[in-house]
């Protein structure tokens, strides 16, 4: 998966520990929030792309 530069591996860490819902765009790095852990590409709220993966579904993917 080609992710966006400001999605670090720390940063999607934190936001899995959190168990609070939050999700990452991979095409623009936005946050999103109300986002179920697992999920896959849903609609970005900032630049419209279905692009949007829960924390843990990111999580998986770099850590593979
Ligand atoms: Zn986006």
């Amino acid at each position: 998966m080609k992710m966006h530069h400001t999605l670090t591996e720390n940063r999607i860490m934190d936001a899995a520990q959190e168990d609070d819902n939050t999700g990452f765009c991979v095409a623009c790095g936005a946050d999103a929030y109300s986002v179920e852990p697992d999920a896959r590409k849903y609609e970005c709220e900032e630049c419209g792309e279905r692009a949007v993966y829960g924390a843990e579904e990111l999580v998986l993917s770099i850590t593979g």
